[in-house]
């Protein structure tokens, strides 16, 4: 049994799909005006292990999440950097899924706000007609007064808001508290034709619209982080259901923030990190990892040194996986089930019972990393040269298993460090035959320090890990 916390609620519950079988997920994507930071990351990796898991339990589950290619501070660097918005956009969505695949992110439906223009201006009609929303002078707004259930998921009541709030003062609204549907363009501002003039749609209804056409009118999963509870996604419920007469969401699931060495993330603190940044130091692997290390409601601290302990519990794993393909066990299978059975070895369907347990209760994923760990431990203990093929061929697969459900690549990881390993060899080569003995051993200090020992041999220089 399966068990969310939902932030409709705030408790746990059991999981039920809307329809047998199937799960509709819709996670909030990044506003695309920059590289993505580590906060960014996050619900990438957890989300995507939401979607390993459904499709590991058999469930055929459609995954959605969008790119926010228009905003005031994409057009505002669009205009800095002399290029149009739409290619600027563009460039950062590329970007955006270099980062997604090195952090193996399984493919998904990636919609682009500015291609759903059409849509969303239905949904405004459509709230116009049915009285949640005016116009004023080219200016959409939607009354959440008017939404008896406004504030069910954040806990927050409009009279509570009007009390405690400095909510800014707009003569167009009728009430502080009606936000933006459609707002009209500025001089220079990309814009599309609607029934209200020129303008663009607010950020809250491009999701409510997205949601929709790739997922119909009730999803099961709405994911974001935490810091989009209030308003945004408050405002895509008061917007979907008041359109669609149905329940918006079944399950909302929010990840917790990052820290930075013990300290919120901020540009003006200065301790802000891109993904590329930090994979220029430590494989995409090893962040996905870190970003695993902890259940995702719970804050995550990122440091230099988390990530180091992160570099060598992975490599751990790496080297268990590694020795499983020596023996022999290379594994077949690609998406595996959830029901494939280990039951001839007990040790194995013990492991993959504490892995499954982790993650049904509320994708506990460090206990189930501590189930991978355990695993990587005996296979260590319980399989040498002399064991039976089909008893390393067992091993292999189940460490297959877990490791596609935490979406733990160790190939591709291997494939990095190789890369780098390769050219820290070719520095040293280089360095002794300029006689530059010191530089040499250096390199192979830093090497040794990563647990990779170079070994001159007559057909060149090989490496093993220890
Ligand atoms: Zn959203």
């Amino acid at each position: 049994m399966l068990v969310i916390h939902n932030t409709l609620s705030g408790r746990e519950e059991v999981f039920q799909p809307l329809e047998e079988g199937k799960v509709k997920m819709y996670v909030c994507g990044p506003t695309v005006y920059d590289r993505m930071h580590i906060g960014n990351a996050r619900p990438v990796v957890v989300f995507d292990v939401v979607h390993r898991f459904f499709k590991y339990s058999g469930y055929d589950i459609t995954f959605v999440q969008n790119y926010t290619d228009i905003d005031d501070k994409i057009i505002a660097r669009a205009a800095a950097a002399g290029v149009s918005t739409r290619d600027y956009a563009e460039k950062y969505i590329v970007e955006a899924e270099i980062d997604t695949e090195g952090l193996n992110a399984l493919p998904a439906i990636h919609p682009r706000a500015t291609e759903e223009i059409a849509g969303m201006i239905e949904m405004i009609k459509l709230l116009m007609a049915k009285g949640y929303a005016y116009e004023n002078a080219g200016t959409v707004f939607f009354m959440p007064e008017k939404f008896a259930e406004y504030g069910k998921l954040s806990g927050k009541n409009l009279e509570e808001l009007e009390a405690g709030s400095r909510v800014e003062v707009d003569d167009q609204k009728r009430s502080p508290f009606d936000f933006v549907l459609w707002k009209p363009k500025k001089e220079g501002e990309p814009y599309w034709t609607s029934p209200w003039g020129d303008g663009r749609p607010g950020w809250h209804l491009e999701c409510s619209e997205m949601a929709k056409k790739y997922l119909g009118t009730t999803i099961d999963i709405h994911g974001g982080g935490t810091d989009l509870i209030f308003p945004h996604h408050e405002n895509e419920i008061a917007q979907s259901e008041c359109a669609n007469d149905e329940p918006f969401a079944r399950y909302f699931m929010h990840n917790g923030f990052i820290n930075i060495d013990n300290k919120k993330m901020s540009k003006s603190a200065n301790n802000f990190f891109t993904i590329r940044e930090i994979a220029e130091e430590y494989p995409y692997p090893v962040i996905r990892f870190l970003l695993l290390s902890a259940q995702y409601r719970k804050p995550l601290n990122f440091s230099h040194d988390l990530m180091e302990s992160a570099r060598q519990s992975f490599t751990r794993l790496s080297n268990a996986w590694e020795r499983l393909q020596e023996l022999g066990g290379v594994p077949a299978i690609a998406i595996p089930n959830i029901d494939t059975d280990y039951g001839c070895y007990p040790e194995l369907a013990d492991r993959k019972a504490e892995f499954i347990k982790a993650l049904e209760a509320d994708f506990n994923t460090p206990d189930a990393l501590t189930a991978l760990f355990e695993l990587a431990k005996i296979c260590n203990t319980n399989l040498s040269r002399d064991s039976e093929n089909d008893k390393i061929k067992a091993y292999a697969d189940l460490f297959a298993e877990m490791s596609w459900v935490l979406g733990l690549d160790f190939k591709q990881e291997k494939v990095l460090l190789d890369a780098e390993i390769l050219r820290k060899i070719e520095e040293r080569q280089n360095a002794r035959k300029a006689k530059d003995f010191a530089l040499a051993d250096k390199i192979r200090q830093e090497l040794l320090d990563q647990g990779i020992v170079l070994e001159d041999t007559r057909e060149g220089v090989k490496y093993k890990r220890v």
